[in-house]
């Protein structure tokens, strides 16, 4: 195959795609090499809440980022049901935190990025929610919202598809650099050329940058989901108790998550994580033990330590950036994570600061 691109971008997930319609929006000639499809990876398999879990664990400058984050989700929604023709499922139904061990944390977070956030009694969140167990009460965030995550990915598939970005089934096997110039990646489907060249390929990146000898500390965390039929159970809004979640669909299923295990690359669902998530599930929503779980799956978010990605130049080889490493909040962060990268590679000055994310903080060079 040869391409008239100037900028590669590996990887077609949320990430790979936010970059490359980034780029493509200046200007740029870019595609994107996936080796499967686009779209197919943890980015299908994502709960798709825009917001972290628990923020205030983050540390300073993600949390910074996250906060930001969701301000992002209207515009490009709207732009692409627009182009598309379609819905994606954007909806701000707040979300109640059970756990009252973290409300102190939570208000403070809340109170710091101006979040609306007010406290339930049980009997206030029985009113709005009566399938729901939470006999300590609740902290209700109003403003929190999710995205229907399959459908999102089809839409910016679309869109990149219609420009003629997208080039699926292509495996990229190696980056060639010389002089420290990077000059093109090696695929299954042949050499190609590029100026420059941005690593989005999510749990396997550290794999591309191993041949070029440099360590990059992002490991595949396996992350698993159950989904309840519609009509179910009634819920309106987001819950989160520890790290467990509910989100309801616009069709009405209901989706738990999500497991966080450190299984290597096997993305395969387990029968002690289905039995795991639906206990955690019957807890919240006991109506759910007499319900048969429709569908259960497994993605592998790209883990990085302390959750902090990874965007920018790699150093030594001039051209090449990463982008990847976003663990549990890749879908919240890809519209300002997509848009750094382009600001990056394009040599702009970008509206937040990338040295917290810059590759260097942590890359170790093994030559
Ligand atoms: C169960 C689960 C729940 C989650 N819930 C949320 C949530 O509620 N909110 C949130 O913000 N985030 C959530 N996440 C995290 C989020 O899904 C990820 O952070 C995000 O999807 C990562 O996107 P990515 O593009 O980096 O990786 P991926 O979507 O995995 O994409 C990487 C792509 O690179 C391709 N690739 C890899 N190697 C090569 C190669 N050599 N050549 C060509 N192509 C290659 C793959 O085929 C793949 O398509 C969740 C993740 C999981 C697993």
């Amino acid at each position: 195959m040869t391409t008239q691109s100037d900028t590669l971008v590996i990887g077609g997930g949320i990430i790979g795609l936010m970059t490359a319609r980034e780029l493509a929006r200046r200007g740029r000639r870019v595609a994107v090499l996936d080796r499967g499809r686009t779209g197919a990876e943890a980015s299908y398999a994502a709960g798709g809440i825009l917001c972290p879990l628990e923020p205030w664990r983050l540390p300073g400058p993600l949390r910074q980022l996250a906060a930001r984050a969701l301000d992002e989700y209207p515009k490009l929604v709207a732009e692409l049901e627009e182009a598309g023709g379609c819905r994606i499922g954007l909806r701000r139904t707040g979300l109640l935190l059970l756990d009252d061990g973290a409300f102190d944390h939570a208000r403070h977070w809340a109170r710091e990025y101006g979040f609306h956030c007010r406290q339930l009694t049980a009997g206030s969140v029985a009113e709005l929610e009566p399938e729901l167990q939470a006999p300590e009460g609740a902290l209700q965030f109003p403003d929190m919202a999710n995205v229907y995550a399959a459908d999102l990915m089809e839409a910016l598939r679309r869109e990149l598809s219609g420009l003629g970005v997208l080039h699926e089934s292509i495996e990229v096997q190696g980056i060639c650099h010389k002089g420290g110039r990077l000059t093109g990646v090696i695929t299954t489907d042949g050499d190609m050329e590029a100026e420059n060249v941005v690593v989005a390929g999510g749990a396997w990146s550290a794999v591309m940058l191993e041949a070029l000898g440099r360590t990059l500390p992002v490991r595949p965390v396996r992350g698993q989901i159950i989904q309840y039929p519609a009509g179910a159970v009634t819920l309106e809004r987001m819950v989160l108790c520890g790290r467990r979640y509910l989100v309801p669909r616009p069709g009405g299923e209901l989706i738990v998550g999500s497991t966080l295990e450190e299984s290597g690359f096997d993305a395969d669902t387990t029968d002690s994580g289905r039995h795991e998530l639906a206990t955690a599930a019957e807890g919240m929503l006991p109506r759910l033990a007499t319900v048969p779980i429709e569908a259960h799956w497994a993605g592998l978010r790209p883990g990085a330590p302390d959750g902090m990605p990874f965007i920018g130049p790699v150093e030594g080889v001039t051209g090449l950036y990463l982008n990847t490493g976003h663990y549990q909040n890749g879908i919240l962060l890809a519209p300002l994570s997509g848009r750094l990268a382009a600001n990056l590679v394009c040599g702009e000055s970008p509206d937040l600061d990338p040295a917290p994310f810059l590759p260097s903080r942590r890359m170790v060079s093994r030559s």
